[in-house]
């Protein structure tokens, strides 16, 4: 059985705090590109759902809110944001034993608070790991501000989510050409990995296990390329760059290219895949089945195929497999 380690519930209340808060963390600038009617989840909806990852093979989605986090200026609304979500998340997993995991989302910028929900998250709500976008407010969530959070999960060898916030790296050379969502947020993940180990985040912080969505966006065509050049530029690195990039992982969540696919493995290694589907996103354009079942069609080992789909996220995630 597959678990899904990249899915998304938007339960219509948070979509709702979210817009009376104006809690999203994009700029002003990226809003119009990325502004979309909030898809609103109820459990209306789950026997679909349901319906959906049996007819996949899939076990069990481990939920996040995307690219809606619960960010807000104003600690208060930040707080309630993601009390709010995290609950919903809990409520589900606990309606769907096994069916249904989240990881905790966290009421940024406001550190102490989030270390707060952190641990209420995940002593109290049995959540999976931690969800981070890669950027908040336009600040690189690997920057120095964010490190108390680092030292927390690396205390807890905790699971940590990273997804894009769409703000297309917050540049008018994507974004005013509107390819915030279709390019930038495979940017923005590439842009983590980078900034990941310009900061030495994974030598600091070595017990976090940290997942990059979207196969790592255009890293696992870069790493002799980094390995040539950054060194220049970043002459104190503890290792070389293509060697941190291979202690993440990264989601299989690729739009059906084989092409893609094929890059990553070669890049990382069949253990360093996993299974994820960005649910709903990509039913837009295919079955649920077929976000999974394209990695069969690739051309892979079928042992490699068998530990991407079916056994690398249960490791991560110190389920069964
Ligand atoms: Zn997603």
């Amino acid at each position: 059985m597959i678990v899904d380690i990249h899915a998304h519930y938007f339960p219509k209340a948070y979509n709702a705090l979210l817009m009376r808060i104006g809690g999203k963390s994009l700029p002003e600038s990226a809003r119009a590109l990325t502004a979309r009617p909030p898809r609103d989840d109820d459990p209306s909806g789950i026997p679909t759902r349901l319906q959906q990852m049996d007819d996949a093979g899939v076990s069990m989605q481990v939920l996040s809110p995307a690219a809606s986090p619960p960010y807000a200026e104003k600690e208060a609304d930040a707080v309630a944001a993601a009390r709010l979500i995290n609950d919903s998340y809990a409520e589900l997993a606990q309606a769907y034993p096994g069916r249904f995991a989240a990881v905790v989302s966290l009421p940024l910028p406001h550190i102490d608070a989030s270390l707060r929900e952190m641990e209420r998250g995940l002593d109290q709500l049995g959540m999976l790991g931690v969800s981070l976008t890669c950027s908040c407010f336009d600040r690189s969530t690997a920057e120095a501000e964010f490190e108390p959070l680092y030292e927390e999960m690396n205390r807890r060898g905790a699971l940590l989510n990273y997804h894009p916030i769409q703000n297309g790296i917050c540049s008018p050379m994507i974004n005013d050409y509107k390819f915030t969502v279709a390019v930038g947020a495979s940017l923005e993940d590439a842009a983590i990995v980078l900034h990941l180990i310009a900061r030495k985040v994974p030598a600091r912080f070595p017990r976090i296990t940290y997942v990059i969505p979207h196969l790592g966006g255009i890293i696992p065509m870069q790493l002799e390329r980094l390995d040539n050049q950054a060194p220049r530029t970043h002459p104190d690195l503890p290792e070389r760059p293509s060697v941190t990039a291979r202690r993440f992982h990264y989601d299989i969540v690729g739009h059906g290219s084989h092409a893609a696919l094929l890059c990553a493995w070669k890049a990382f290694g069949a253990d360093h895949l996993v299974a994820g589907s960005d649910y709903p996103v990509l039913l837009a354009f295919e079955t649920y089945r077929q976000n999974f079942h394209y990695v069969r069609e690739a051309g892979l080992p079928p042992a490699d195929v068998e530990r991407i789909l079916e056994h690398n996220a249960q490791i991560l995630l110190g389920l069964p497999h």
